[in-house]
């Protein structure tokens, strides 16, 4: 099968397409039985510079854009494999990039595009407050040349695979600002110093194999000079990294969208029942013709959010409609090719039941479908916000 989309990169797509070739179906198998991270797959992708694809030139990354960035995370997901592990290592940096002081982004981008330094953390989310960011409690209070931060995070992801972390605390408490997205500040928290003094780790064992944790601060000292840009304007900082972060999550979806269905189609051709193929039977192949059309859509759609996001035009709306598009698009490809599969799609030796867990996250993470629909509703159609 071929992209409808007619856009190509076919040369990038290779060049990821080989280096994920040697990382077949098993080994990413057997990360799932035994739960354990993909070092040496993020340690091959690091070194072909592949994820410091948004980091410009002179910081020691490829210089690329967001739609080149997006092919990769697509290619790696559309292989079997599952970007998830690392995909934020392309995009977190980019709060630095856009708000970090000269001195921060010459200390810290350099050794995150060689790979020496790993900043694929970001503490958002957190367990009594959800979806509503801005009444987050963890606080960051400002002593002399230091903040002492105390709180908790939950669902904070490949914290045990990171160097540095992005934090967002409140540093003016709510009753006290004149809008409640003022008064949140983005930290830079170096990992290596901190857990075990002021911050303790416990994971989650979730769906997928996804790393990720609940974070307790207890006193937490952060220096003063890794804050990053000014105090209480955090939670704009983080939302400008957010389109960048949908963006790249759609074209994993994509990638989903595409094995399942590449697997389907060569399940349904060769699966021979009641002495014909499968896939000969309209109720096989019209749900897989369906996901089909769904990823191709939401392909263009993820094509015209990282071209507006790459022109450094507004994209808002694209960016959050390509991530809606394509995570339900994936989970319809995920749930047909299930199907298509009969028992066996329940069997892990055929990685459709591990993709299908994998790809179901997107529903949710970083962003629920809900909230995406909310965020048109008030911010594109203009009707009275919901909550
Ligand atoms: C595996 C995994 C990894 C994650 N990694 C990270 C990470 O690295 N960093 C981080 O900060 N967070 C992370 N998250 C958290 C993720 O961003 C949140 O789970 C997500 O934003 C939803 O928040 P919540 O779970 O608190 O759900 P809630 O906010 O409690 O919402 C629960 C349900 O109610 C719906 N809902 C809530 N309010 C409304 C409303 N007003 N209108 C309609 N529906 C509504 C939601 O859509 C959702 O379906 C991760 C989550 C998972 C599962």
């Amino acid at each position: 099968m071929t992209s409808a989309s007619g856009q190509s990169f076919s040369e990038l797509r290779e060049a990821v397409r080989a280096l994920c070739a040697t990382f077949p179906p098993e080994y990413w198998r057997n990360l799932d039985a035994e739960r354990a991270y993909p070092e040496a797959f993020v340690r091959a992708l690091t070194q072909a510079g592949w994820l410091s694809a948004l980091i410009p030139d002179e910081y020691g990354g490829a210089g690329l854009g967001i739609t080149e960035a997006s092919v990769i995370l697509e290619e790696v997901n559309r292989s079997g494999g599952n970007a998830g592990a690392c995909h934020a290592q392309m995009y977190i940096m980019g709060t630095l990039l856009r708000h970090g002081s000269p001195e921060q982004k010459q200390r810290y981008l350099p050794e995150i595009a060689s790979g020496a330094l790993r900043l694929q953390s970001f503490a958002v989310t957190e367990p009594s407050t959800g979806s509503d960011t801005t009444k987050l409690k963890t606080t960051a209070v400002r002593k002399g040349n230091r903040y002492i931060v105390n709180g908790q995070k939950v669902w904070t992801s490949r914290v045990q695979h990171s160097d540095l972390m992005l934090l967002l605390a409140r540093t003016t408490a709510l009753p006290e600002t004149k809008s409640k997205s003022d008064g949140l500040s983005v930290f830079l928290v170096d990992l290596r110093a901190s857990i075990g003094a002021g911050i303790v780790v416990r994971p989650i064992r979730n769906m997928p194999n996804h790393e990720t944790n609940e974070l307790f601060f207890d006193n937490l000292e952060v220096p003063a000079y890794n804050l990053i840009g000014e105090e209480g304007k955090g939670f704009r900082y983080i939302l400008d990294g957010m389109n960048a972060e949908r963006i790249l999550i759609a074209a994993e979806c994509v990638g989903d969208g595409r094995w399942f269905l590449e697997k389907a189609a060569t399940y349904a051709r060769e699966r021979v029942v009641f002495d014909r193929p499968i896939g000969q039977n309209q109720g096989v192949q019209f749900p897989l013709a369906r996901a089909y059309v769904n990823v191709e859509a939401a392909d263009l759609m993820r094509f015209k959010a990282a071209e507006l996001f790459d022109r450094g035009e507004p994209c808002g709306a694209q960016a959050n409609m390509a991530k809606l598009l394509a995570a339900d698009a994936s989970w319809e490809a995920a749930n047909a090719c299930l199907q298509t599969h009969g028992g066996f799609g329940f069997a892990a030796e055929y990685d459709v039941e591990r993709k299908f867990r994998e790809t179901r996250l997107y529903q949710i993470a970083p962003i629920s479908t809900n909230l995406i629909l909310a965020y048109i509703a008030e911010h594109v159609m203009h009707l009275p916000r919901s909550y």
